[in-house]
């Protein structure tokens, strides 16, 4: 009777974002919508994340409301994306912005990074005053994969023509031109890197651009070459948000890690959020950790709370 009678308060604890493993509250903001509520939070809880900001879908509003009202608090917000090739995407995206989305994306095309259909889209971003999160990628990580926004490497054009639109960069050709001498050659790059890579001058010269730290891409930027980490940290400071992009089940590794992309074989069986933070703590200070995994995302985003 008295356990019962408790369990109420019990679960306002469990609940509210507090002091965490990592030392404070963490917010993913690269969380893709599962299967169901309780998958949501086990991943999280797993991990030792306090927060998630979601990457759904422009139909999603329902079941993230429902996932707001069972677990109250946990939930900061969300993004919409569309299939941007098809003519109703602009009309759906606006629509879920209209019912409470934050964001666009992640966008996921096989088009070209400054082509028109991401091209309606920074416009939009930019009317609609919501940041717009991109994949890019250059390199198949299967024979039938085929790439994603191309063209990352002279996307400056873009950045200056869209002062206006909030991008944030996230996936493989971002990640791997923090190092100049990227060529395509690998999904992702292992070794030292080359100062002045774009990314990491774009980062410097776009007050518009940000960047999503999240998935085996960005863990695998910050996890090549130590010597190039805390810099790039520090330089950046403001301008990185922290997003885990991971499949596993249980925040530990478990289920699926990384399956269906063996470039990606280092983090098998390892939480990507897990092994991020794990880089973002020995690499920065604890205000820096605090602005990568709570107040860059607050800012940028206009989380929740
Ligand atoms: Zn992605
Ligand atoms: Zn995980």
């Amino acid at each position: 009777m008295l356990a019962g009678a408790m369990l109420p308060a019990l679960n306002i604890v469990a609940q509210t974002p507090s002091a965490s493993e990592w030392g404070g509250p963490v917010v993913d903001c690269h969380h893709h919508l599962r299967r169901d509520p309780e998958s949501n939070v086990a991943h999280l809880d797993g991990a030792g994340m306090s927060n998630a900001m979601v990457l759904a879908r422009e139909n999603s509003a329902d079941a993230m409301k429902e996932l707001e009202a069972k677990y109250p608090g946990r939930f900061l917000g969300w993004f919409a994306s569309a299939d941007i090739t098809k003519p109703t995407a602009e009309e759906l995206i606006t629509k879920a912005v209209k019912q409470g989305a934050i964001g666009i994306g992640e966008l996921k095309s096989h088009v070209e990074a400054a082509g028109p259909e991401l091209k309606r889209m920074y416009a939009l971003a930019a009317e609609l005053n919501v940041p717009v999160l991109v994949h890019f990628q250059e390199v198949p990580h299967t024979p039938t994969e085929g790439t994603f926004s191309t063209g990352w490497k002279n996307f400056e054009a873009v950045l200056k023509a869209n002062p206006r639109t909030k991008f944030i960069g996230h996936a493989d050709a971002f990640w791997a031109n923090v190092s100049a001498d990227y060529a395509n050659e690998s999904a992702y790059p292992s070794g030292p890197i080359k100062p002045g890579g774009i990314t990491d001058k774009l980062l410097s010269d776009y007050a518009n651009l940000f960047g999503d730290l999240a998935a085996n891409s960005g863990d695998n930027a910050l996890a090549r070459d130590p010597g190039f980490t805390p810099g790039f940290l520090k330089r950046h400071e403001d301008k990185l948000i922290f997003g885990s992009d991971c499949s596993c089940t249980d925040g530990k590794g478990g289920g699926i890690s990384q399956a269906g992309n063996p470039g990606a074989s280092r983090l098998a069986g390892k939480c990507v959020a897990r092994e991020t933070l794990k880089l973002l703590k020995a690499n920065a200070s604890p205000a820096a950790f605090k602005k990568f995994t709570w107040e860059n995302a607050h800012r940028v985003y206009k989380l929740k709370a």
